[in-house]
């Protein structure tokens, strides 16, 4: 998918043109972007890359330079925060610590003005949603962090916003209970269908609970797709080595077919069959996921996608084992191999000589 990833007839989020320059400096740099309804879409990228700017501006705490920010048909250029039909979830979630459970959900219901009846009857209906109804009365400190966080949530759902905006909504939970957190989240904004821009630095997070990420660095938008897309074939170098572990290997193009080329880097040839079109000599990168590649005591049959080393290091996770295999350049190659009967059988261990071996489907090759 192209970084301006465009779906524009079913787009109910538009970003057209987003600059944010401050004082000579663009923290979000002409960002084009459509999001249909009720996709959950993350923006994803280390400190700095501008995420937070590009969500502050959605949220209208921060005015883009230039450029358009359309909901719904409608442009939100100069509607105040509060006037936007949007609600923003922070980090902090930023409870009132004296107030209950079911005062912290009413407290923006009843500031808007809404009757008793209906926002009793919206209160109820977030409690049921996110599974807190009988902690109605509790006070957040006599929580949990993924309760509170629900909490958080089921506030900033209880105004029925057309957009939801998460700012790194499970920063504060610690690892375990993040993963938990994530599954329930999706769910209750699943069950609500709400439209939803998520940032985080997590790729984990991303991964797990959005339906497209866009990878952001210095301002702009590198790749936008699905998790799988954006796993299986990343555009550019940064974005392979921003996503998951992968191999690197330069080298050039020095066959190049109809149906296949061959590039040649320092510890072996690549044979690379599916769609590539090379030019003789072109400097290219191949990018190998750990997990597509094989470790044997054997020497396989072909030339081509194999290469010769020494097992460095193996550390054992239960359902596989990730091997450091030293090749003769001195690379270090990343393999991580399931631990089927087979494989325990191998009985491979520290210092033996290997070949890692791969398919001819494995490679994805990097001009950029
Ligand atoms: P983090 O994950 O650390 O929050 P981020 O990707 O969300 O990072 P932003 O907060 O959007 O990044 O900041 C992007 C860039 O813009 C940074 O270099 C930051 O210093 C700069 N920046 C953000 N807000 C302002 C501001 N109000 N004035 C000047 N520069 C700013």
């Amino acid at each position: 998918m192209s970084p301006t990833a465009s779906t524009a007839d079913s787009a109910f989020l538009r970003i057209v043109d987003v600059v944010k320059d401050f004082g000579g400096y663009k923290a979000v740099n002409n960002v084009n972007l459509d999001i249909a309804k009720g996709e959950i879409f993350a923006l994803l990228g280390s400190s700095g890359c501008g995420k937070t700017t590009l969500l502050r501006m959605l949220a209208g705490f921060e005015t883009p330079t230039s450029g358009r920010i359309i909901l719904n048909g409608q442009d939100l250029a100069g509607l105040p925060p509060y006037e936007r039909p949007l609600n923003m979830m922070f980090q902090s979630y930023a409870l009132f610590p004296h107030l209950t459970v079911w005062d912290n959900i009413a407290f923006g219901l009843q500031r808007d003005g809404l009757g008793r009846d209906e926002v009793a009857s919206r209160v109820e209906a977030m409690l049921k949603l996110v599974q807190l109804g009988k902690f109605a009365k509790r006070k957040p400190h006599q929580l949990s962090g993924g309760q509170q966080q629900r909490v958080a949530l089921a506030r900033s759902l209880a105004k029925q916003p057309q957009l939801l905006l998460l700012d790194e909504p499970l920063g504060a939970l610690d690892k375990k209970l993040r993963e938990q957190t994530q599954i329930e989240l999706v769910n209750i904004i699943e069950q609500v269908g709400v439209t939803c821009v998520m940032v985080t630095h997590d790729q984990e997070e991303a991964m797990t609970m959005a339906s497209r990420i866009a990878i952001m660095s210095e301002g702009r938008f590198l790749q936008v797709g699905s998790p799988s897309d954006i796993y299986e074939t990343p555009q550019t170098r940064f974005v392979a080595d921003f996503i998951g572990n992968v191999n690197l290997m330069d080298g050039s193009v020095s066959v190049d077919e109809p149906d296949h080329v061959i590039i040649d880097c320092a510890d072996c040839k690549h044979y690379v069959g599916h769609g590539i079109t090379g030019t003789q000599g072109m400097p290219v990168t191949v990018a190998l996921r750990p997990e597509k590649i094989a470790v044997t005591r054997d020497k396989p049959e072909s030339e081509y996608n194999a290469a010769p080393g020494t097992i460095e290091e193996m550390s054992y996770f239960g359902s596989f084992t990730v091997f450091h295999v030293k090749l003769a350049s001195g690379q270090m190659l990343k393999v991580s191999m399931a631990n089927t009967e087979r494989h325990r059988d191998d009985e491979l261990t520290w210092g033996d000589q290997v070949w890692a071996h791969w398919s001819d489907a494995a490679h994805v090759v990097l001009t950029s």
